[in-house]
């Protein structure tokens, strides 16, 4: 059967082999075995679809959420001479009742639809007179309330497949689920657990570093300037700082394109043109862009301002080096950008616990900037994945060689003042009162008093706030989620206490730190 999918894989495809992960899924697809596959960006995942599609009998449904992407897809199928089309709000009543037709009378192998189309009860009565045999469910991480992009309509999903005829074989995928998600993923499709299919979260041909106390500009354009035609993408937070940095860049001789959705379709998809058929090198944009963008030779992704969780970073920043050649991974890091992602969070309609999640969440992206631990092992831990080597070797905490120095005695300070304020305050007044600080709110809850206040009056406060970033980073310290998070301990603490275990941190790097008031919005 595989040889089968092999000989499909090099006739319409064009590839002599798949890649780690695609086999076993399209074999399981094959077995009519429900699968999850866990493949990252770039990984290869519509193969795992397309393929099985071609050798089962009837046809094969897709659910995207993207109109765009529904589009390109079957574009490109229908190039490589496969029979395709797509269902979704971008067509006329009178187009789509002729494409349901064709299909229920087999005239399509695969068959995209948008997840909202599953909330007409017709539609689904329609969906019912299609021989369906495999349901492909895209980015499936969006049926997960603690996935990073739930969508209801994804709700749906189960409800027509239980509507169908004959049980069609499901395939889920996605390129990022924590273990709690996979966990969900599987519940509401009901996909046994053996069947999940986990190809390593690991990309070895990606560098990542996190920049701290660069002008960020400034940063950008030296790193644009000195790789000349080479293809990147920098993303920001918001559409007015999109629109800035672009107008900046220009004004320097770049030839970037911008994108984000405030610009007209014909806008955004010029852009995009522009950029896949490298009329020009660098884009700069929101998160709106890139969801399946096929550009495989982007060379860097630098993110001007921080994501709001690790799942949005590495979905964005992994569309950096598709081809498997070597490319950067950059993050240029401002605590004001953590800032600005609680009031998001805090602004938006979430419930209350939903909110604790995202808090959460950030918390971790932020670790992922102040840990000295390896960025991309980090980073496949946190997906819940086993990271077997020791570290990547060549990320920048990897290639760090700044001495480390023992700072046992300050973090033990650090642990007894949090104890000695009874782990209810925030990191910035744990920092005072350390630095000894005769600020107002000091004096009047008598901090002043506590026998820890002033014991690292040498050093500055930006200085011990940045320690405290790191043991939490670290582990020995968390906080709790929310828009004021407090400071407490871990159990990590109690042999560094005790005096068995020594804390080490690199040395400081000479910066200039960045005004807290960079410009955003
Ligand atoms: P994903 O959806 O997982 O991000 P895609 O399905 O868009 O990834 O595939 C990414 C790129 O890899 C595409 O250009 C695709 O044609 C290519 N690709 C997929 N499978 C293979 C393979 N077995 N051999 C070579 N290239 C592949």
């Amino acid at each position: 059967m595989l040889q089968e999918a092999q000989k499909i894989l090099k006739t319409y495809f064009g590839y002599s082999s798949f890649r780690t992960g695609q086999e076993e899924i399209i074999y399981q697809i094959l077995q009519k075995q429900d699968t999850l596959g866990i493949l990252p960006t770039g990984g290869g995942k519509s193969l795992c679809y397309q393929v099985p599609a071609l050798l089962a009998e009837g046809v094969t449904i897709v659910i995207s959420p993207l109109i765009s992407l529904m589009k390109d897809q079957v574009d490109q199928l229908q190039q490589a001479g496969i029979s395709a089309t797509f269902l979704n709000s971008s067509i006329d009543a009178f187009e789509m009742e002729e494409r349901v037709r064709d299909a229920i009378h087999g005239k399509y192998k695969l068959l995209y639809i948008a997840p909202e189309r599953l909330e007409t009860p017709n539609f689904r009565a329609v969906l019912e007179r299609i021989p369906i045999s495999i349901v492909a469910v895209d980015e499936a991480h969006c049926i997960s309330q603690w996935g990073h992009d739930f969508r209801l309509s994804y709700r749906l999903i189960y409800q027509m497949i239980e509507g169908l005829r004959v049980k069609p074989t499901v395939v889920a995928l996605t390129a990022t689920a924590t273990p709690i998600v996979m966990e969900d993923i599987r519940e509401q499709l009901r996909i046994p657990r053996e069947n999940t299919v986990v190809t390593g979260f690991k990309r070895e041909n990606l560098t990542f570093s996190v920049v701290k106390g660069q002008e960020k500009r400034s940063f950008i354009l030296k790193y644009i300037q000195d790789r000349p035609n080479q293809s990147g993408i920098i993303y920001a937070a918001t559409r007015k700082e999109v629109d800035q940095l672009h107008e900046f860049l220009l004004q320097k001789g770049i030839k970037a394109g911008k994108y984000h959705a405030g610009l007209s379709e014909e806008e955004r998809n010029h852009a995009q043109d522009q950029f896949i058929f490298e009329k020009i090198a660098v884009m700069v944009a929101t998160n709106a862009f890139g969801m399946g963008i096929d550009a495989s030779n982007v060379r860097f992704v630098i993110h001007h301002n921080l994501p709001k969780n690790m799942e949005s970073y590495y979905q964005e920043a992994g569309r950096a080096g598709r081809d498997g050649e070597r490319s950067e991974c950059i993050l240029l890091f401002t605590p004001y950008d953590i800032q600005l992602q609680k009031f998001l969070i805090e602004q938006s309609l979430l419930d209350e616990s939903a909110k604790q999640i995202e808090y959460e969440r950030l918390q971790k992206m932020t670790d992922y900037c102040h840990t000295e631990l390896c960025l991309q092992r980090y980073i496949v831990e946190y997906f819940g994945d086993h990271y077997e080597e020791e570290t990547c070797g060549t990320c920048q905490n990897c290639t760090d060689n700044r001495e480390k120095i023992d700072i046992t005695t300050e973090a033990q300070m650090i642990f007894s003042c949090i104890k000695r304020m009874d782990e209810r305050f925030g990191k910035t007044l744990v920092a005072q009162v350390l630095k000894g600080s005769k600020n107002k709110r000091i004096i009047e809850m008598h901090l002043q008093k506590l026998s820890t206040y002033g014991l690292l009056k040498n050093r500055t406060e930006k200085d011990i706030a940045n320690l405290i970033d790191f043991l939490i980073a670290e582990g020995y310290c968390k906080l709790t989620n929310s828009q004021y998070p407090t400071v407490g301990l871990t159990n990590k603490v109690v042999p560094v206490l005790k005096g068995e275990q020594k804390v080490y941190k690199k040395e400081q790097a000479i910066r200039h730190l960045l005004d807290a008031n960079d410009e955003l919005f």
